[in-house]
C-alpha cells in the first residue's frame, strides 16, 4: 500500500484516480482547495460520494499548491511515497484572458510541490502534461521525441515549463519523474465546459452549439478508464525521467464529433458556427508507440462507446 498525495483530487481526473487507487488498496490524499474554475459544488459531489464508498480510507485536505504552509503541512502529518500531481488552472481558451493566474497556479504550484518532495526526500513524482505542449505542431502523431514544440496559448506554455521544471529535479536531486501528456479526457464527471460535456448539455436543453471553424479541427480523445490505467501503469513501472503521451492515437473532426452526440441524444444539434478561436489548434493526435511499450499502456474504449458511457452518466445527473 503506497500513501499518494493527489493534487486537484477533487477534479474530473483526480476524483477517478483517487477512487481506482482506493480499490487498488492505497492510501490516497486528496489535496483541493475547490477552486471556482468550475462550480466547487461539482467537487464537494465527487469526493463525497467516494467518502461514501469509503469512508474509513478516503482523506480529502482543503490547500492551496501555492501555499508552502499548507503543503509543509500534509508533508508533517504524512509518510508520502508518491505524488501525482493533477491540479492546475485547465483550458486553453481561459488562458488567454488571465495568463497571470494560469503562471501562478501551474507554474509557482508546480514548484512549491517539487520543493517539498526535495524537503522531505520524496523521490517520485507524476506530472499532469498536455497535448497543448505540441501547440500548432505538423508531425502527426505527435511524438515524445519531437523536441520542435512550440504551445500557443499561455496554457500549454505552463504545461511546457511544468516538464521542464520535472526534468530539472529528477536531474538535480535523482527524482523519479514522468511528465503525462494527456490527449482531451472525457467521461462521467467530465468538466462541464468542455467540448463533449457542453455539446451534450446544449443539445439537450434545444440551445445553440458554437461551432468555431468550420468543423474540420481533429482532436483525439481518450477514455477516462483509459487514462486512469495509465496513470496507475506509470505508478507502477515508471523510473528515472519520462514523457509519455497518453490518447487513443485516433482522431475525430468536430463535425463528426457533434453528429456522434447527436446520434447518441437521439436529437439533432442547432449549430452556430463561428470563428476559430486564437490558441485553438488544428489537430491533436498522439503517437502512443512508448507508452505501450515502456508501461503496457493500451486504450480500449473506442469513441463511439465512450460517448455512449458519458451519455448514460450525463442522463442519470442531471
Ligand atoms: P479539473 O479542473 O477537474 O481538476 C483540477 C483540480 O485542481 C480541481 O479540483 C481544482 O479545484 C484543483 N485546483 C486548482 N487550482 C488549485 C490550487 N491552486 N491548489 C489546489 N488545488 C487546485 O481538471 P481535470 O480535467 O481533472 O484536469 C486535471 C489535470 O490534467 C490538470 O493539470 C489539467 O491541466 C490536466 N489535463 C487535463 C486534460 C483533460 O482533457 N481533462 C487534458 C490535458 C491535461
Amino acid at each position: 500500500m503506497k500513501t499518494i498525495l493527489v493534487t486537484g483530487g477533487a477534479g474530473f481526473i483526480g476524483s477517478h484516480l483517487c477512487e481506482h487507487l482506493l480499490q487498488e488498496g492505497h492510501h490516497p490524499i486528496c489535496f483541493d482547495n475547490f477552486d471556482s474554475f468550475y462550480d466547487p459544488n461539482i467537487k464537494i459531489k465527487n469526493v463525497e460520494q467516494i467518502i461514501k464508498k469509503f469512508p474509513e480510507r478516503f482523506e480529502v485536505v482543503t490547500g492551496d499548491i501555492r501555499n508552502q504552509e499548507h503543503v509543509r503541512e500534509v508533508f508533517k502529518k504524512n509518510r508520502i511515497d508518491l505524488i501525482v500531481h493533477l491540479a492546475a488552472r485547465p483550458g486553453v481558451r481561459p488562458s488567454l484572458e488571465n495568463p497571470l493566474l494560469y503562471q501562478d497556479v501551474n507554474l509557482k504550484g508546480t514548484i512549491v510541490l517539487l520543493e517539498a518532495c526535495r524537503e522531505n526526500r520524496v523521490k517520485d513524482f507524476i506530472f499532469a502534461s498536455s497535448s497543448s505542449v505540441y501547440g500548432e505542431n505538423q508531425r502527426v502523431p505527435f511524438s515524445e521525441e519531437d523536441l520542435n514544440l512550440h504551445p500557443i496559448s499561455p496554457y500549454g506554455v505552463t504545461k511546457r515549463a511544468g516538464e521542464l521544471l520535472c526534468y530539472a529535479y529528477h536531474h538535480l536531486y535523482g527524482m523519479n519523474i514522468a511528465c503525462l501528456r494527456i490527449f482531451t479526457a472525457y467521461g462521467p464527471k467530465q468538466r462541464p465546459e468542455m467540448a463533449i460535456h457542453k455539446f451534450t448539455r446544449l443539445v439537450d436543453q434545444g440551445e445553440k452549439i458554437p461551432m468555431y471553424g468550420d468543423g474540420s479541427s481533429q482532436r483525439d480523445y481518450t477514455y477516462i478508464d483509459d487514462l486512469i490505467e495509465g496513470i496507475r501503469a506509470t505508478i507502477h513501472h515508471h523510473r528515472g525521467f519520462e514523457i509519455y503521451n497518453l490518447g487513443e492515437s485516433q482522431t475525430t473532426s468536430l463535425k463528426e464529433l457533434i453528429g456522434l452526440i447527436e446520434e447518441t441524444m437521439g436529437k439533432k444539434a442547432r449549430i452556430e458556427v463561428l470563428e476559430t478561436q486564437p490558441g485553438d489548434v488544428s489537430i491533436t493526435y498522439a503517437d502512443i508507440t512508448k507508452a505501450k511499450e515502456k508501461l503496457g499502456y493500451q486504450p480500449r474504449t473506442p469513441l463511439r462507446e465512450g460517448i455512449k458511457r458519458f451519455v448514460e452518466w450525463y442522463k442519470k445527473e442531471k
